[in-house]
């Protein structure tokens, strides 16, 4: 999955433009910039290349899932609805809005439960926010359904998913508004970076403004400009924007890579009647950034885990025990610890975290072991760990 892998002459020229200039600011000196808009050129290849009418980039995928939240007028005390299976930053860029992240179970697609998301639903659930993780896609024809019911809005949290596609559709494009990260480990990079697409001109219009102060960007001159509503500082630097700008530019060959790693992986597991794969909702297409796989149960997947780091074979990870991803481990979120007092709504709004158990998410959390796909592997190397793989997790079964 990461961009960074490939970090080449084609980055290295867009970013040298940006600094034969030095202006690294993505608003304004038209005069100094000599053409160079690496910001704006970056949003106009991700509408090109996802076939969405807008996208605004933003300082990182966390700032981009709180500002397509906030243009979407969610904040103080509403109920956002969201995976046990995530990465910290989905619930922190809820929170930051003083709205309440519900989290609810996933399935075998390790994304959200729709049957699960409809039994969260309150008077105060204003979204429905899917986390598509390792590069595959939660069922959005069921939640989309849901969300029609109910009249909420859909948000797609995209950041791990940049290349998946559902129903020939890019992943992120599909529901109200969708969000995506470049930070460094994702599939493609800025450095730092995030965007924020939509189909609907206000919400866009809203993100242009919003990710800057709430600057209108009327006219030319920004110190005249006029303040429709309050924002922050989201922006992307130019030398961020530019590195993504050579990054997008190599995606496709990027996801044919990953498909092809992935397949020789997948193939080579299927030979091992314990092992079963990751639901791929019908109509949907991986991004392959992730090859992920469930084993009989828990104490298989530790032993696997544990035996396929002793082997060499690393990137594979049981999210079961890891702190980033997985509900088990997020103490600072169930006992709220912040620097700092939190409104009365996102308290009340979290206790639930207290006694709530989520046993359908252990069952396949616990389960599964996710591994990263690389880009700059050889065929030679991808096989050799298909080999590897393929011995070690035969070999815990059969000591099992
Ligand atoms: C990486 C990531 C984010 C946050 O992106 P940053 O650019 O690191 O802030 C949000 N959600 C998911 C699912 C991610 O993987």
């Amino acid at each position: 999955m990461p961009g960074f892998e490939f970090f080449s002459d084609l980055e290295r020229q867009e970013v040298h433009d940006v600094l034969s200039t030095g202006v690294l600011m993505r608003y304004g000196f038209d005069a100094m910039r000599n053409g160079h808009w690496k910001a704006k050129e970056l949003e106009q290849e991700l509408e090109n290349r996802l076939h969405v009418k807008h996208a605004q980039l933003v300082a990182s995928g966390t700032a981009a899932v709180s500002v397509s939240l906030a243009v979407a007028g969610i904040g103080a005390g509403d109920e956002v609805i969201m995976p046990t299976f995530t990465f910290v930053a989905s619930f922190e860029a809820v929170m930051m809005l003083g709205a309440v992240p519900v989290l609810v179970d996933i399935d075998d697609t390790l994304t959200l439960d729709p049957a699960a998301v409809e039994k969260a639903i309150t008077l105060k659930t204003k979204a429905i926010m899917p986390v598509h993780m390792c590069g595959s896609m939660a069922n959005l024809e069921a939640l989309q359904g849901i969300c029609n019911t109910h009249n909420l809005l859909l948000i797609e949290d995209a950041c791990q998913a940049i290349g998946a596609t559902y129903n020939g559709k890019a992943l992120g494009t599909i529901g109200d508004v969708g969000c995506f990260s470049f930070d460094f480990v994702k599939t493609i990079t800025c450095g730092e970076g995030g965007a924020v697409v939509t189909n609907n001109s206000a919400y866009a219009t809203h993100a242009d403004h919003y990710s800057d102060h709430g600057h209108d960007h009327v006219g030319t001159d920004r110190g005249a400009e006029g303040h429709p509503f309050l924002g922050y500082n989201f922006r992307i630097s130019e030398l961020n924007a530019a590195v993504g700008l050579a990054q997008v530019k190599r995606l496709p060959e990027f996801i044919a890579i990953q498909k092809a790693h992935y397949t020789i992986l997948r193939e080579a597991l299927s030979q091992i009647p314990e092992i079963t794969f990751r639901a791929v909702p019908e109509g949907g297409e991986e991004s392959y950034a992730f090859l992920s796989f469930f084993l009989p149960d828990l104490n298989l997947a530790r032993y696997a885990s544990k035996a396929l780091k002793e082997a060499g074979v690393d990137g594979c990870f049981h999210y079961y025990d890891n702190n980033w991803h997985y509900i088990r481990k997020w103490e600072h979120l169930k006992d709220l610890k912040t620097l700092y007092p939190v409104s009365a709504e996102v308290k009340d709004g979290l206790k639930y975290l207290q006694t709530k158990t989520f046993e359908q998410s252990d069952h396949y959390i616990g389960r599964n072991l996710s591994c990263l796909i690389k880009l700059s592997w050889t065929e030679a190397e991808v096989k050799a760990r298909a080999a590897s793989m393929v011995a070690t997790i035969n070999a815990v079964i059969a000591a099992r």
